[in-house]
């Protein structure tokens, strides 16, 4: 599989998910557009890649901004040429609030980052990709967007609206040569809820002591494949999606849980 020179924009590649799909498409040879809040850690994810003999620009942007993100998508096209792939990945978690105790402002915040965000990348990689009849979107919802539980209220509403979304584009674009897909993965260790807690910042309450946190033996217990996902599970499964192999391949919510999800 490889990219041969397509720009690949991915949000939320300074660190977790996002870094590793960037990584992967830098190592299959597209040209990688690394955007995230944190412009330190977008620089990192580039040079990483830059260092291994791949292609990448670093892109800050807050994501759920469209003025923001229209800017970045308009740089990284003008630096790296014609957008391609697409993959809106930036998100934060809600601290697992239920609706009882979560406030209107925490509702429309995550709302705004993890769902309002991917319509606004979606529409803009359109404005890039109609024209040319040809382009691969894919959203990271997650399992909490298929199920009642791996998050709170807003995240696992705003899961099940990337899926909605995913699936009303994949019908309404497919005839134009866009494949739309999400990926939902099961738990992957990563920086989510720190980062979440930082970029929420005060009067959001301490999530630290919630959700699951589940030990190694309890993993083994729930999970069929019998260990924890990984980055790389879910960075091959994106880099699939936007591959040419799943050109008949669109509407897909793409479940990544090791059979979790299955039981
Ligand atoms: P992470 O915190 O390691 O990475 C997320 C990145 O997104 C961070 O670098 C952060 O700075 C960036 N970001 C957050 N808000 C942003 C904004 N408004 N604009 C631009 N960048 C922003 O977390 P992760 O686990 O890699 O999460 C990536 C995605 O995967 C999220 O959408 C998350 O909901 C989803 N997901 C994660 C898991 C998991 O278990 N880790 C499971 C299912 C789905």
């Amino acid at each position: 599989m490889n990219f041969n020179g397509r720009l690949a924009v991915v949000t939320g590649a300074g660190s977790g998910l996002g870094r590793g799909i960037a990584h992967l498409f830098g190592e299959r040879g597209a040209k990688v557009a690394v955007i995230d809040l944190d412009e330190q850690a977008a620089q990192k994810t580039a040079q990483t890649i830059a260092d291994s003999g791949g292609t990448a620009r670093a892109y800050r942007a807050d994501v759920s901004k469209s003025a923001d993100f229209d800017a970045a998508i308009s740089a990284a096209v003008a630096d790296l040429g014609p957008l391609e792939i697409m993959v809106n990945n930036a998100g934060i978690l809600d601290g697992y609030f239920d609706v009882d105790e979560m406030d209107e402002a925490l509702w429309r915040r995550v709302i705004d980052v993890d769902l309002s965000s991917v319509f606004i990348g979606c529409k803009r990689a359109l404005r890039e990709m109609l024209p040319r009849n040809r382009g691969r979107i894919i959203n990271m919802a997650s399992v909490a967007g298929l199920n009642g539980t791996g998050g709170g209220a807003a995240y696992i509403a705003a899961k099940h609206g990337v899926v909605g979304l995913t699936k009303q584009m994949a019908v309404t674009y497919a005839a134009r040569g866009i494949t739309v897909n999400a990926v939902c993965p099961g738990a992957i260790p990563t920086d989510l809820r720190a980062h979440s807690q930082k970029i929420l910042g005060e009067g959001v309450p301490d999530m630290s002591g919630r959700g699951v946190n589940a030990s190694e033996d309890q993993i083994r217990a729930l999970i069929p494949i019998g260990r924890r996902g990984q980055v790389e599970d879910i960075a091959s499964a994106v880099c699939y999606l936007a591959s040419d192999e799943a050109g008949y391949m669109t509407g897909h919510t793409m479940v990544v849980d090791g059979g979790w999800r299955a039981k």
